[in-house]
């Protein structure tokens, strides 16, 4: 009993205790790193949707839990047989460490690796890393839960980068830029000068934007319902904005393509509104990919008869799709050579105690990403 109290350390992190309540810093005791395990110092955590839907109770998970999924951290300790990082290897993490035995794994799909579905919030071997005072096992959101100082996570969740690549740029690969940006340039049918319409100009958005610029888009038409949200989107390449509570989007991007439809249409957002205006958007033989994650439960309306006289093909796109750790190679290189402005998403820091206040950001639709920055 001695020496397992003695493998534990206490760190700080924020703690989801109820739906719709406030973020709590909390001290809490954390188990060493075990087999294929890492243990990773936080450098620097997105602010994402995907955790507000928590907070808000839009995706259940069980709590009390340690939100963020998006971030980017150095090694500070390895379990046993840990072989692709060791001790001082900054890392990207991507949000699901993927087994690499499960079907869907095998089938290059690593971005919906069945095992890490299947033990969740818990580590692989399906137990928990965090406790708090009251003997309560904390679970880690994609078994990274990275509003925290330190966190212990599977060896499969690091992507080791260059020492000198800028740390808030990593983060953001681990969740917005592969999703909005891979879920674009990662599709299997997209092709250069193809027009596309992105529904959404948040942080996905933004970099679904990026993504069409990488495939030299020949028009990038973003919808949104803030105009605050649009001018920042046409700062990035977007050639069309629209605002979707002042203009039916259907109608004007036909409008724009000469009464033929978008090649692709992307829903960043992720709700039966923008999903339709997707699908009517698109041309006969078009694309619709359903990029953002709507609340739980959510359908879309769709016209079958739409889809079917006019060839439409309807997608979802989860995390890049493929699996991660290729499309943050990917994405590492169009970054290097000056083709991805990653730099100017990121718009606001804050330290981890002003959690609640950078979620409370993300709802009142301000522009760009905020960053938990820890050295802050
Ligand atoms: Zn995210
Ligand atoms: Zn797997």
């Amino acid at each position: 009993m001695l020496q397992k109290n003695a493998t534990k350390k206490m760190v700080k992190a924020a703690v989801l205790y109820a739906i719709n309540n406030l973020i709590e810093i909390k001290n809490l005791s954390q188990e060493e790193p075990k087999n294929n395990e890492v243990k990773v110092k936080m450098l620097s955590a997105g602010i994402c949707a995907s955790d507000y839907h928590v907070i808000k109770g839009e995706t259940s998970f069980p709590l009390p839990i340690v939100l963020g999924h998006e971030g980017a951290g150095i090694v500070v300790d390895i379990g046993e047989n840990v072989t692709s990082v060791k001790k001082g290897n900054k890392c990207i993490l991507s949000f699901v460490p993927s087994c690499g035995f499960c079907y869907s794994c095998r089938k290059g799909l690593g971005n919906v690796c069945d095992t890490n579905r299947l033990t969740g919030t818990r580590q692989f071997d399906g137990t928990f890393r965090l406790k708090d005072d009251n003997g309560n096992d904390i679970h880690q959101f994609a078994k990274l839960g990275v509003f925290a100082e330190e966190i212990v996570i599977p060896e499969s969740a690091c992507f080791k980068i260059e020492d000198d690549f800028p740390i808030d740029v990593a983060c953001l690969i681990g969740c917005s830029v592969t999703t909005g940006v891979g879920g674009v340039i990662n599709q299997e049918n997209i092709f250069p000068g193809a027009s596309i319409a992105i529904f959404g100009a948040g942080g996905v958005g933004l970099n679904a934007i990026l993504g069409g610029k990488i495939i030299n888009a020949s028009k990038i038409i973003a919808v949104d319902i803030l105009d605050n949200k649009l001018e920042f989107a046409h700062k990035f390449g977007a050639t069309h904005v629209l605002n979707s509570k002042e203009i039916d989007p259907i109608q004007k991007i036909l409008e724009i393509t000469n009464g033929i439809g978008v090649d692709f249409g992307f829903d960043t957002f992720g709700s039966q509104i923008t999903t339709n205006q997707m699908m009517g958007s698109i041309r006969k033989g078009g694309t619709g990919v359903i990029i953002g994650l709507a609340p739980e439960g959510q359908t879309a309306n769709i016209n079958m008869v739409d889809i079917v006289r006019n060839h439409k093909i309807l997608l979802g796109s989860y995390y890049g799709p493929l699996s991660p750790h290729l499309t943050f190679e990917r994405i590492i290189e169009f970054y290097k050579s000056g083709k991805l402005d990653i730099d100017s998403v990121i718009q606001r820091k804050y330290p981890l105690e002003k959690i609640n206040e950078a979620y409370n950001d993300l709802a009142t639709g301000k522009d760009g990403r905020g960053v938990i920055d820890f050295s802050l």
